[in-house]
């Protein structure tokens, strides 16, 4: 894997035979179910939960090609987390009560809040109110 430069924050760009170029950020792995590992798929645009051997197995070996291939992916990945850093929003999840915020953690594409590793969103939070 290649490691990206950006500030304070460990990120690594790699490439696997099945899900292709992928992000992995060391800050965006809080919470998490242990042996899971939570990429970015470039091709995809949008993260997922893997199993933590994905990134043992089937993993290619980098090379400059690939990452050239993936750049303007991969500049557009950094672009959007420089966004993320700087509109950073900290809020905690209601429903494990774990601090939270808008950087490391996912944001729900249906009700735009951060999605904590226990997978409650403003979705949930909408249910369980009405259901009450
Ligand atoms: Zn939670
Ligand atoms: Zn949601």
């Amino acid at each position: 894997m290649k490691k990206i430069d950006f500030p304070n924050r460990e990120i690594w760009f790699g490439y696997h035979s099945e899900v292709g170029g992928f992000i992995y950020d060391k800050s965006a792995q809080i919470g998490l179910p242990s042996k899971k590992v939570r990429l970015f798929i470039l091709k995809e645009q949008k993260t997922n939960l893997f199993i933590a051997d994905i990134l043992k197995d089937n993993l290619i070996k980098f090379d400059n090609t690939i990452f050239e291939k993936n750049k303007i992916l991969i500049n557009a990945f950094i672009k959007e987390l420089t966004n993320r850093v700087i509109t950073k929003r900290i809020t905690h999840c209601w429903g494990c009560k774990r601090n939270l915020n808008s950087v490391n953690y996912e944001i729900c594409s249906k009700c735009k809040w951060i999605k904590c590793g226990c997978n409650a969103c403003g979705c949930g939070w909408q249910r369980f109110h009405k259901d009450k």
